[in-house]
């Protein structure tokens, strides 16, 4: 083999110019490969990890978690930090008007009456917004001057006193005389009751408690599937019924199934169609009146979508109407709620809020703890 260069210096070229060469081909192999690699790897997730099924066209999309995602509940305290990201100052008006007082360089009436009208849009309600705006005003404005410490010490102080820390936030999930203890969930259709249940159920039975479902929506078909979607995930049986069925009938079968086998809980989701207020009215009573042959209700617990502010008053008030009401849920506080309606809905039922719904996930739901729920309101976020 004979080189076409003879000059040293043209072999040298030639040489260099074929290490370069062989250099960048070597470079675009293992780019390339590299990127099969990746897509390959890409392509290959779905196969462990299954994505989310498209939701039927026709019925409601039912939130529930994946199978196996369920091992280990997430710890209270975590789930305390998500509230606190949720209603702190970066992202909520409420959190922010709060803060701007404590930030104010001086306690002027334009400061007063901004806050108060944050207050008020809120969702506090004017009652509650104008106590608290007296006694801020009463304590903080002796000489004008902002006093950041002291402000943040008082506003914590009289937003605690709105929450009401004394209001016992239990859940009575426990029966006695041998009977399992019976919560009833009622509320609005949309509000989150079937998806508070699941979740719900899941806390339960981290606790080591026994528990089973009963599907007492039975307008829909779908409604009795998703409660039962849920049930199948935390491993919880569901009593239903025929679609169209009576639900009383169903509530009084799953709680003969409790206490046939001897659970400690069950749980029963009904139906919320307001605009048929009487019957409405007629079957809650009915099913309440029809379950307590067999066991008491231990628990009626009402929840309220909290982005739905005066609304969810108003619904409120009509359940409160019809069934003797125990404990309120917020449902969607991770939404664009505000959080005052937590202060207005207790006044108006004289009912605690018990639970909090945080995101439509299995861990989404966490008690209702009024000092948590201050701090998260003062946290700078
Ligand atoms: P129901 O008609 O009262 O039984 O309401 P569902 O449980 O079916 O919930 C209605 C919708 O609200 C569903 O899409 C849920 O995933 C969603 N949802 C329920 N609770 C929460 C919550 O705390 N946060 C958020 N972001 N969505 C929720
Ligand atoms: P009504 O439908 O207005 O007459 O209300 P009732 O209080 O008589 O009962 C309502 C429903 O609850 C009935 O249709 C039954 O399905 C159910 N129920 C009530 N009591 C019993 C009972 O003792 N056994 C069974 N299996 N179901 C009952
Ligand atoms: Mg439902």
């Amino acid at each position: 083999m004979s080189l076409p260069y003879h000059d040293p210096v043209e072999i040298f070229w030639f040489i260099l110019g074929g290490v370069v060469l062989a250099i960048l081909v070597a470079t675009v192999v293992i780019v390339q490969s590299n990127r099969q690699a990746a897509l390959e790897a890409r392509a290959g997730a779905p196969a462990l990890l299954p994505a989310e099924p498209e939701p039927p066209a026709s019925s409601v999309p039912p939130a529930v978690p994946e199978p196996g995602a369920l091992d280990v509940p997430e710890a209270p305290a975590s789930r305390m930090a998500r509230l606190r990201r949720r209603l702190s100052g970066s992202s909520n008006p409420l959190a922010r008007g709060l803060l701007s007082l404590l930030s104010a360089e001086t306690l002027d009436a334009e400061a007063w009456d901004d806050l108060e009208a944050t207050l008020i849009t809120s969702d506090l309600g004017v009652g509650p917004t104008t106590e608290l705006i007296t006694a801020l005003r009463r304590e903080l404005s002796i000489d004008g001057h902002a006093d950041p410490a002291r402000a943040r010490t008082v506003l914590r102080r009289e937003l605690l006193n709105l929450v009401d820390p004394t209001m016992d936030r239990r859940l009575v999930t426990e029966g006695s005389g041998g009977l399992p203890g019976v919560v009833m969930v009622v509320g609005v259709n949309g509000t989150g009751k079937t998806t508070t249940i699941g979740k719900l159920a899941r806390v339960l039975v981290a606790e080591h408690k026994s528990v089973v479902l009963g599907a007492a929506d039975t307008f829909r078909a779908a409604a009795a599937d998703q409660l039962e979607t849920w049930g199948s995930r935390v491993g919880v049986p569901t009593v239903r019924g025929p679609e169209g069925g009576d639900p009383a009938s169903v509530a009084f079968d799953a709680v003969g199934r409790g206490i046939d086998d001897a659970v400690d809980v069950v749980v029963v989701d009904t139906a919320g169609r307001l605009h048929t207020k009487s019957g409405l009215m007629d079957e809650l009573g009915k099913i309440k009146r029809v379950i307590e042959r067999k066991a008491p209700v231990t628990e009626v617990l009402l929840v309220i979508d909290a982005t739905t502010g005066q609304n969810g008053l108003t619904q409120a008030r009509v359940f409160a109407d019809v069934v003797n009401i125990t404990g309120i849920v917020l449902s969607k506080l991770d939404g664009s709620a505000k959080g005052g309606i937590v202060v207005q809905v207790q006044r108006e039922l004289g009912v605690p809020v018990k639970l909090i719904g945080l995101g439509e996930g299995v861990d989404d739901l966490a008690p209702f703890d009024a000092s948590d729920f201050v701090d998260a309101l003062l946290s700078e976020g």
